[in-house]
């Protein structure tokens, strides 16, 4: 695995390449990210791997700061999966050029996500466009549990009419139900167990609901999750995945769509 903190030196190995699998990530490695490799080293190119704590996608900098960071041993992971590059670009590396293409925010940026973090789906499409840019990438692994962010990032490259493929890769679970995420090192035993607990819930309720929609008292669920732990919710909402829009009809097929919080660790899922 050879290691770049350049986007010149990256370049100039890529192109004696055929062409390159992307995976990129915030590190904080765990089974998800894991899958996506796995899926990209099936390919015929070179699987690179990023790891970017992209600063402008966070709202809120005690978000920034708290976000798990752990290099070393992601590095020991990524060597262990005989990936070919790794890139672990300074943010001077990532904005310090102009782009060609101009970011396109599709606007179902302003639902879900996007109408609770503020100007997060700008900073991830700025970094994402930057990335591709840089990377050219044939194929480029993005995982479902941020299915926002993959489907405004397929927006944006049809938009711009840029010629990765996006290779959409399924949820990887913690065997309690809960989405793997590198946020989930922030909670502590009694956090994992509200985490599951809520998992739970949300896995017998959309069973409900496809039995009857009337179910749906958003009033009712949000006092439930509070009662089981939850400190704040911000969205529960179905969503028809092809569509990227909200159901209005009971029967249509949907994906239940959460954000909530458990103390200040944010935590969102679909299922
Ligand atoms: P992140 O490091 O959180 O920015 O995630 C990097 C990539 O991994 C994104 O495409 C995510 O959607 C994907 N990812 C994160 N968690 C999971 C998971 N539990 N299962 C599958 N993909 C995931």
């Amino acid at each position: 695995m050879k290691i770049f903190k350049d986007k010149h030196t990256l370049q100039r190995e890529i192109l004696k390449t055929k062409g390159i699998s992307f995976i990129p990530t915030m590190g904080g490695l765990h089974k998800g990210h894991i899958s996506l490799i796995k899926e990209s080293k099936k390919s015929k190119f070179k699987t690179l791997v990023s790891i970017f704590v992209n600063p402008k996608q966070f709202n809120k900098k005690s978000d920034f700061r708290s976000y798990p960071r752990n290099t070393k041993k992601d590095i020991k992971i990524l060597k262990k999966l005989r990936i070919n590059y790794l890139y672990i670009p300074t943010s001077k590396d990532i904005y310090g050029f102009k782009t060609k293409n101009k970011v396109f925010l599709d606007k179902s940026s302003k639902k879900l996500c996007g109408k609770f973090r503020k100007g997060h789906f700008e900073g991830v499409l700025n970094v994402v466009n930057r990335f591709l840019e840089i990377i050219k990438p044939k194929y480029i692994y993005l995982g479902k549990k941020d299915y926002q962010q993959l489907y405004l990032i397929k927006k944006h490259i049809e938009k711009n009419k840029i010629k990765s493929k996006i290779i959409e890769c399924k949820t990887i679970r913690e065997n309690s139900g809960i989405a793997c995420s590198s946020r989930n090192s922030n909670l502590n035993k009694n956090q994992m167990k509200i985490a599951s607990d809520i998992f739970n819930y949300f896995t017998i309720l959309k069973k409900e609901l496809k039995k009857n929609y009337n179910l749906f008292n958003i009033n009712r669920i949000k006092k439930d999750l509070i009662n089981l732990g939850a400190n704040k919710i911000d969205y529960i909402e179905n969503y028809n995945l092809k569509s990227f829009q909200k159901i209005k009809k009971p029967n249509k097929k949907f994906n239940l769509f959460f954000a909530y919080y458990i103390k200040n660790i944010r935590l969102i899922d679909n299922i």
